[in-house]
């Protein structure tokens, strides 16, 4: 939990000194002042062609992987972070031009001191965006708050993540359905899959593996497509972007967070960024193509068996007709 909360502090105060401290270079694409030095690329950007490059990268991104179809309804999940407010500005540029409608679904997972505070600061935003918000409470849908549901674990092997991970997700489905959306748009960024990837690694689970793809097609049990637009964007930048728009996104992490090793992780593939610029977009290449060679190899198990089907059928019809002396 410390190291979750040191984590977050650390990317603000480092989005905070990076503006602090400026650059005595201009902006690359316009002449002004540069306020951030991309390393990967080597791009010196100024506050405004910044935060211009990252709605485009999202919008780029939301091409790419062709997220958003004509008329679409989506649905993104707002938790009230830097992350998912950050995304409800940029989609609600974004969603007009696709011709698609966005709407915003917040669970309050009644988490005392925490929730209330995220969830009014969404309520104000998206209003100030004419945005829709449906707040939906897991009391209301399965009769516990979080916090009277982790009572009731009586020393079960159970995190709190788990239970409130699995809860989350079908009560932002649920409120996806209810505003009759048919997309549900998570602000998952490109630190959130590649640390995914690789505890799905270390848990020795490849089958979560396509999940990561942002183009997999598949859907929730609701029939509902689920779109990451922030797939290929860091979550420093992101943060950058939510400072220097002012956003008024919840710093604080939640009590209840239990993420040891996603926190390690992160830490792991920062250090690896810092020294090698660019690695996060390598790895992303390597977890995409094991994804889809996964999604291959299971359409191909799938045609086979339907093949064996079809030849096991056949077999018996044959072996009907001769047997029954219908066969010519
Ligand atoms: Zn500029």
């Amino acid at each position: 939990m410390e190291q979750n909360r040191e984590s977050e502090h650390l990317i603000i105060l480092v989005t905070k000194c990076v503006l602090a401290l400026g650059s005595p270079q201009n902006c690359i694409k316009c002449g002004g002042r540069a306020v951030y030095t991309r390393t990967y690329s080597g791009e010196r950007l100024c506050k405004d062609c910044f935060t211009s490059s990252i709605v485009e990268k999202t919008r780029r991104t939301i091409s790419k992987y062709r997220m958003l179809r004509h008329g679409d309804k989506v649905a993104l999940a707002v938790s009230g972070g830097k992350d998912s407010l950050s995304m409800l500005q940029i989609l609600s540029e974004i969603c007009g031009s696709h011709g698609s409608k966005l709407y915003a679904v917040t669970v309050d997972e009644g988490i005392k001191d925490y929730r209330e505070e995220a969830v009014s600061m969404t309520e104000s935003f998206a209003s100030s965006l004419n945005v829709e918000l449906k707040v939906l409470s897991f009391r209301d849908l399965y009769g516990y708050t979080l916090d009277e549901a982790l009572e009731k674990r009586n020393g079960m092997k159970i995190t709190s993540c788990s239970i409130c991970g699995v809860w989350r997700r079908r009560a932002i489905d649920v409120g996806a359905r209810l505003v009759g959306a048919n997309v549900v748009a998570t602000a998952h960024n490109l630190d959130d899959l590649l640390q995914t990837f690789l505890i799905n690694q270390f848990n020795g689970d490849i089958t979560r593996l396509k999940w990561i793809d942002p183009g997999w097609e598949g859907k929730s049990e609701f029939g509902l497509r689920r779109i990451k637009p922030f797939a290929e964007t860091y979550e420093v930048e992101i943060a950058f972007y939510a400072f220097l728009k002012d956003l008024p996104f919840q710093s604080v992490a939640c009590p209840h967070g239990e993420e040891g090793v996603r926190s390690e992780i992160r830490n792991f593939i920062n250090s690896m960024e810092t020294k090698h610029p660019g690695v996060k977009y390598s790895l992303l290449k390597t977890a995409l193509d094991l994804a889809r060679s996964i999604q291959v190899e299971e359409k191909n198990v799938q045609r086979c068996q339907l093949r064996l089907q079809n030849s096991q059928t056949h077999n018996q019809q044959g072996y009907q007709r001769i047997n029954g002396s219908t066969f010519i």
